[in-house]
């Protein structure tokens, strides 16, 4: 474990790094002819792009994604020198010089930002790394299918631009039978044809184990690297990474007509225990888990009751009479998955996990 120890009122948030190493192995078995790429992009899914990054890095991982340039400048000097940082927004007017002096590669979207990074390369007089994303069904990043046509007929707009990857994203990965995903596979492959020396990138994490047909030479996992189930409706073949605890702050029984929480939206219909739980919406558990989340105490199922407030969680403990001041309740882990906490709240993993506020105290397990 790294890190200082907690106060007791602090909510803990641990995040085992052994699992992240663990499940981008696996998914490095289920892709056996891909390279591996960690996807870091909002601080490693709110769990700690620094700590995440060299751990995968020291496991072997050499491609990483972000979203925005100001991230990959606060990760790059925690990488390797040898490993490649992508930035998924790509270079906008302004940013060129950020790019090229801290040797990161833009992810190329439109027409303007390929000319913006080929006239760089012009300007500086060498050749600069680039990726291309294509827009294949998603209608939100990527060269346009117009677009891809104008590169295709003009060659010259690629001009000192030492393209290492062309790529794409699936939409629908997770539901295998979705008809999109075969009309995705299909652009991809025309387009990929006409870049035949270019490394291509098209999977995400459901990508990775819906078909073998969308692995090309890099595969893009963020959600299932941080144990959020690719697979759903199914059996999570990922380790949960992340575990949020809390401390019991104290232990009530009341009688009806009592309530609890604003609104007084719980009333209790006998006598009945209530813990309240140090964390809250300002903690990241969402205020949508209001009467519908549950907490293991004790190794039970209890479920919250009341409205979750900013800094406190009330759960209906009468089941679990032990129940003292002090005790730790689990909020997610293992037992209490991220997409369970995510289903409870009407969202999924994904905003569940980069919710985790800075209010946490956060204890990395070691990778090794
Ligand atoms: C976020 C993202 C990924 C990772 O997706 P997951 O579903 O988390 O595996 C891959 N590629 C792109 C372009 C992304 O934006």
């Amino acid at each position: 474990m790294t890190g200082t120890e907690p106060l007791p009122s602090a909510a803990v948030l641990t995040i085992d790094l052994a699992a992240v190493v663990a499940n981008h192995r696996r998914l490095a078995a289920r892709a056996p002819t891909a390279q591996v790429a960690g996807v870091v992009k909002a601080d490693a899914y709110g769990l700690g792009a620094r700590q995440i990054a060299p751990a995968l890095a020291a496991a072997g991982c050499r491609n990483f994604f972000v979203a925005q340039l100001g991230e990959a400048l606060a990760l790059k000097p925690h990488l390797p020198p040898d490993a490649a940082l992508y930035v998924l927004n790509g270079v906008l007017a302004g940013e060129d010089q950020h790019y090229v002096a801290h040797a990161i590669t833009p992810v190329l979207n439109d027409l303007g930002q390929v000319a913006r990074w080929s006239e760089a390369a012009r300007r500086i007089g060498r050749p600069l790394p680039a990726a291309v994303h294509f827009d294949t069904g998603m209608s939100r990043l990527g060269l346009t299918a117009a677009e891809a046509e104008a590169l295709l007929a003009d060659a010259s707009r690629l001009d000192g631009l030492d393209l290492r990857l062309v790529m794409s994203h699936l939409v629908a990965s997770e539901e295998a039978e979705h008809p999109h995903n075969a009309l995705q596979f299909e652009r991809f492959a025309v387009l990929r044809r006409r870049f035949p020396h270019v490394r291509a990138s098209l999977a995400n994490s459901s990508g990775v184990f819906l078909s073998n047909q969308c692995h090309y030479d890099l595969v893009r996992p963020g959600a299932a690297t941080y144990g959020i189930n690719p697979l759903p409706g199914q059996a999570n073949p990922m380790q949960s990474v992340a575990t949020l605890t809390a401390r019991v702050l104290q232990v009530r029984t009341i009688d009806p007509p009592e309530a609890v929480g604003y609104g007084a939206t719980h009333r209790v219909t006998g006598p009945t225990r209530i813990a309240t739980i140090g964390c809250g919406y300002a903690d990241g558990w969402l205020r949508s888990l209001s009467n519908r989340g549950n907490a293991i105490l004790a190794g039970m199922r209890v479920p919250v009751v009341g409205r979750v407030s900013m800094d406190l969680i009330t759960l209906d403990v009468t089941a679990v009479p032990t129940v003292r001041t002090g005790d730790q309740a689990v909020l997610m882990g293992a037992d209490l998955p991220v997409d369970e906490v995510a289903e409870r709240a009407g969202t999924n993993g994904y905003e569940v996990l980069t919710r985790l506020g800075p209010r946490l105290h956060r204890v990395y397990r070691a990778a090794s």
